[in-house]
């Protein structure tokens, strides 16, 4: 066993994460300076801006010598479960990745999403799926061709999913999904079946400074770090980390509703606690980075819906949010709750609520497999969207702004991602649930409005381990056991029908 200090190849494979991690941070600088600043007129170059930097990052990581430090260090081997191990087997996978892509396939993939990306907003503003049908057809042909390199074990839409949730398996995702749908129609049905609240009662004026003083304090008292971090005003709300210390999020404000604004940021905030919980000492290295979507995706459901949709959340801050919007006066803790937790067929994935958002990930899930798969051609996917959306959520699918052009990952050659969704919404109760059965004090001091307790046991199991373990394990060493739905169905029977 060599130490990581005696092997150079190690040493230079540090200097080359630290190099790309100061490219990446300034790509991510430049993307979140066009969500929240950019002037119409400096898109062209911005675009080359960023090209360029991708370009470069690629060429830097994908050089011949990095395979043989590579390999130099596989040879040398470090200690199991030490930095250096995880790092060299995140490298290697990322740089085989890297290097099966001939860069012919590389740039006609981005040259086509460009294209793809406006042509989809045009056929949404439409809603006209066939302006799209071609591009989505090119993109899904290079994606093919992507996944071929890769390579596969069993089914081709694997080595895409992989991108995002590393050892994930369609089939493994089909089972969980097909076990999960029955009981989600199920809790879905008898919650939409009880007497809504009367959001009426909330009406009234929510101007945008005072949600934004209500929201700080709300993310204050979850944890985020404002002198590491700060809110910026986005159309689409997201979290971006630009370096060690410097955490962005992004909301959205509508001033006569200010949940949309406060969940935003609470969802988003539940990122930032992650990203601001990574290793500073090994940022850049694969130890010091989030180690997937499934498992960033917990992190953010956890603040937004378990703690910020909870009974307990409201009891502690109806009176701050009476405070600033003084027309809430009246109103009761399990009033708020209610409407912060009410279950609705709609048409649009990302104003679903808790107990039907998963249904529409398995239609978005089943729809790719299915294209992937060979049995379903882009020019059917229409009529194949509307009629499983109806058997999944019983609406009639008006026009395909409201069904299947209503996201934009498809237009971004981004297939394989929505499982994620789901995979962290379950990680989310699994985890949640684990720490309040290792440590039962929490639900004591989340009554209390101390989030100290449960931030504190996913810094430790969760966020710093980086990517020294694969998804899965990461959640089965932090919980004691591999993720069910059991946990995440038991909190929406509870949230929903009060069981
Ligand atoms: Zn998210």
């Amino acid at each position: 066993m060599t130490a990581a200090s005696d092997t150079p190849a190690y040493q230079k494979l540090l200097d080359l994460s630290r190099e790309l991690a100061l490219l990446q941070d300034t790509e991510a600088l430049l993307s979140w300076d066009q969500e929240t600043q950019l002037p119409r007129g400096g898109v062209a170059w911005r675009a080359e801006q960023m090209a360029w930097l991708g370009g470069e990052i690629h060429r830097r990581f994908t050089r011949e010598e990095v395979g043989e430090w590579i390999a130099a260090c596989e040879e040398a081997g470090f200690a199991e479960d030490s930095d250096e191990d995880a790092n060299v087997r995140e490298w290697r996978h990322g740089f085989d990745r890297a290097t099966r892509l001939p860069s012919s396939l590389v740039e006609e993939f981005e040259k086509t999403r460009a294209l793809a990306k406006s042509a989809w907003a045009e056929a949404r503003q439409a809603s006209d799926f066939s302006a799209f049908a071609p591009h989505l057809e090119t993109l899904v042909d290079l994606s093919r061709q992507r996944a071929e390199n890769w390579g596969y074990e069993d089914c081709l839409y694997d080595a895409l999913i992989d991108d995002f949730e590393r050892g994930a398996r369609s089939a493994e995702l089909k089972t969980l999904f097909d076990g999960l749908r029955p009981e989600l129609v199920a809790i879905a049905d008898e919650a939409l079946s009880r007497e809504p609240f009367d959001t009426a009662r909330l009406a009234g004026d929510y101007p945008e400074a005072s949600q934004q003083a209500f929201n700080r304090e709300v993310a204050e008292a979850v944890g985020f770090d404002f002198s590491a971090g700060r809110i910026d005003t986005a159309v689409h709300p997201f979290c971006t980390g630009l370096g060690p210390r410097d955490t962005r999020l992004t909301t959205r404000y509508d001033e006569s509703d200010f949940r949309s604004s406060l969940y935003g940021v609470l969802h988003e905030a539940g990122h930032g606690l992650y990203d601001q919980g990574l290793r500073e000492d090994c940022h850049g290295q694969p130890v010091g980075r989030a180690v997937s979507l499934g498992v960033h995706e917990s992190q953010s459901r956890l603040w937004e819906n378990h703690v910020g949709r909870s009974r307990a959340f409201w009891e502690r801050w109806l009176p701050r949010a009476i405070h600033y919007f003084p027309h809430l006066e009246g109103l009761t803790a399990e009033e708020m709750t209610r409407a912060c937790n009410q279950a609705e067929r709609s048409f649009i994935r990302v104003e679903a609520d808790e107990v039907t958002y998963d249904l529409h990930i398995m239609l978005r899930f089943e729809i790719e497999t299915a294209v992937f798969g060979g049995d379903l051609a882009i020019a059917d996917i229409p009529g194949e969207w509307n009629r499983r959306f109806e058997d999944l959520l019983g609406l009639k699918v008006d026009r395909d702004a409201n069904g299947c052009l209503q996201d934009i990952h498809w237009s971004l050659g981004i297939f394989g991602y929505f499982p994620t969704y789901s995979l962290g919404n379950l990680n989310a109760s699994h985890l949640h649930a684990a720490a309040l059965a290792q440590q039962p004090e929490i639900e004591t001091q989340l009554a209390a409005g101390d989030y100290s307790g449960l931030l504190g046991w996913m810094r430790e199991k969760i966020h710093r381990p980086g990517s020294r373990y694969l998804p899965r394990d990461l959640v089965t060493r932090a919980a004691g056991a591999p993720a069910t739905p059991e946990a995440h169905l038991a909190h929406l029977r509870g949230r929903y029908l009060g069981a």
